[in-house]
């Protein structure tokens, strides 16, 4: 692998000091606000993580407030955001974080990785924006600047070139301004080196970037070929029962874990078989109709649904029976059922 251009800093923070978007968590930097948002942007884009980001502070300011909050209420402040074991994880940190750290966040990497939900990146993230230390925080952003800068021929989902980068990066940071470095970095793979169509002519290091001296910057990264996802089949019922609706917990392991949900089987159920399955639940059902097809997509997996939404003469146990406002303000329900959400 060739290495990087020197002095990488020296283009890019006059470039990042003129360019730098105005985000909600660049304001009033502290660890927990860069921890927060750098774990609800992990899967998440910018645009859509603002709005949750300034919510997610409003109603847990603090790392203590997060620490003693009830797992619905971030759950809850969660909701639609996906990938749910970031807030589960979160919300442990943060208790960790009380009892081990007084409150406060370790200025230290490996203290940091070692707490849920912290993996390299945040680590790198944290310790270098909120601590000022000089730590590479490389996510696919910055992998795809650093493979661009040099051709890297190898995959970029090769955890070694990951290493490389970020050892290669590491002895780059200028000690005054670490956590503008990182953010520099991150700024010019989200705005300027972006995946499929590089505005090299905007971007501060074209004159000493490999993959733009060969006309062609898209070639790189150099990608794996993908495992196509898995497709599941599953029914999904809208068992309603005196203006009541059914919800049902998931496991605490796995996909989804700990999450409400409406009552749903795998396969794609006919009306007959729907009913029978209401039927096998206790439900009594007294009315059927098909209430829409959905597809929802997980990283691995795709979720193909059938709904049918049934009135039941009884209300069984094995499920809780759920007013619109319960709902909204005690039941998060993942947006992978966002199309029933919708009818209720
Ligand atoms: S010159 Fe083009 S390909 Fe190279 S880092 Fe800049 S935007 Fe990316």
């Amino acid at each position: 692998m060739k290495n990087l251009p020197d002095n990488l800093a020296a283009a890019l923070l006059p470039w990042y000091g003129a360019h730098a978007r105005d985000l909600p968590w660049r304001r009033d930097v502290t660890p927990y606000r860069v921890w927060v948002s750098e774990i609800m942007l992990q899967q998440t884009r910018i645009e859509a993580a603002k709005g949750y980001f300034l919510r997610f502070m409003a109603a847990l300011p603090t790392v203590q407030d997060l620490a003693a909050a009830q797992p619905e209420t971030v759950l809850k402040l969660w909701e639609g955001l996906g990938y749910y074991s970031r807030a589960r994880n979160l919300h442990k940190a943060a208790k960790l974080v009380v009892e081990q750290y007084g409150g406060r966040l370790p200025a230290d990497r490996k203290a940091l990785r070692a707490l849920p939900g912290i993996g390299d990146y945040t680590a790198g993230a944290v310790a270098s924006i909120a601590f000022g230390l000089p730590e590479p925080a490389v996510d696919g952003n910055v992998l795809r600047v650093c493979a661009r800068l040099t051709c890297c021929p190898d995959s970029v989902g090769d955890g070694k070139v990951k290493d490389a980068f970020r050892e290669a990066l590491r002895a780059q940071y200028p000690p005054e301004r670490c956590g503008d470095f990182t953010s520099a970095l991150m700024e010019l793979g989200e705005t300027v080196c972006l995946p499929g169509t590089p505005d090299c002519e905007s971007c501060p290091l074209s004159s000493d970037c490999a993959a733009e001296k060969t006309g062609h910057p898209a070639d790189w990264p150099v990608m794996e070929e993908k495992r196509p996802r898995r497709v599941q089949h599953r029914t999904v019922f809208l068992l309603e029962h005196g203006g009541r609706i059914a919800l049902t917990r998931r496991s605490d392991k796995g996909l989804l874990a700990d999450m409400w949900e409406f009552p749903n089987t795998e396969g794609d159920l006919d009306e007959a078989a729907a009913l029978c399955q209401a039927d096998a639940w206790g439900c009594a059902p007294l009315a059927i109709e098909p209430c829409g097809r959905a597809l929802h997509i997980f990283t691995h997996l795709e979720w193909h649904m059938a709904g049918w939404r049934i009135r039941c003469g009884a209300a069984p146990d094995r499920f809780v029976w759920t007013t619109a406002e319960e709902r909204a303000a005690r039941y998060p329900v993942p947006t992978a059922f966002r199309a029933y959400k919708k009818q209720i």
